[in-house]
């Protein structure tokens, strides 16, 4: 088996293995392939071991892979920092945008979604971590966001997204998590199908506080240079 395939088999059974550790159930947590500053060769062989979902950070990057790539039907997710001029590449690009923070920039991508296009999928990008430098909207903040992008007709409102600060205990990830599910909870409701929380280094913590998007870059494409 080469490396990559061999990683991808090691990621899936991590996932498994924490679901069911969690008692969740088999496949409630989606795999996203963090592709960053990995190249379309990279993504391909990934993909023709069947990932479907790959997650971009840096929006050029991402729209050079998509037009190497434009042949596999790939479903594209956003995760890094947005800024307002990049808006409208992301609503006619991508599938999903996990790092909405702003009504602002939901309003934009909202409007700017292409109306051939279904609603784009978002999740809104809460900051647990209590950084101030961190994108992220503070989990007091959330309702406020949630109510500003309900109504938005081109988007459409999954759930929530979180990076928890570096060098974090696996206690300290795992209490971050649960106070963003009930923050989540109690302002999402039943709209809400959606937690992208998990990293290569958290994501067993992630799975145990009910994550459904694990976001996976080094453990599958080994380390970033
Ligand atoms: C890079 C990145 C990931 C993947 O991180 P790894 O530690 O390589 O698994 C996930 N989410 C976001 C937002 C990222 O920027």
């Amino acid at each position: 088996m080469n490396p990559l395939a061999k990683r991808f088999q090691q990621v899936l059974i991590r996932i498994r293995d924490a679901e069911r550790k969690a008692a969740r159930a088999e496949g409630s947590v989606k795999l996203l392939a963090v592709s960053k500053t990995k190249s379309a060769v990279d993504v391909a062989e990934l993909y023709a071991l069947g990932q479907r979902n790959f997650g971009e950070n840096y929006l050029q990057e991402a729209l050079q892979k998509q037009a190497e790539l434009a042949a596999y039907a790939i479903e594209w997710h956003f995760i890094g920092p947005i800024q307002s001029n990049k808006t409208r590449l992301l609503a006619s690009r991508f599938a999903w945008v996990h790092s909405v923070d702003r009504v602002k920039i939901a309003r934009r991508l909202s409007e700017q979604r292409p109306d051939h296009m279904p609603p784009l999928n978002i999740c809104l990008q809460v900051n647990i971590s209590g950084e101030s430098s961190k994108s992220g909207v503070a989990v007091e903040g959330l309702p406020e966001l949630v109510d500003g992008v309900l109504t938005l007709p081109g988007l459409m409102l999954r759930g929530v997204m979180a990076i928890p600060a570096p060098g974090l205990t696996e206690a300290e990830q795992l209490s971050g998590y649960q106070q963003l599910v009930q923050a989540a909870r109690a302002s999402l409701g039943q709209g809400f199908d959606t937690f992208s929380a998990g990293m290569s280094n958290d994501l067993e913590a992630a799975v145990a506080s009910g994550s459904t998007m694990v976001r996976i870059g080094s453990a599958l494409f080994g380390d970033r240079s």
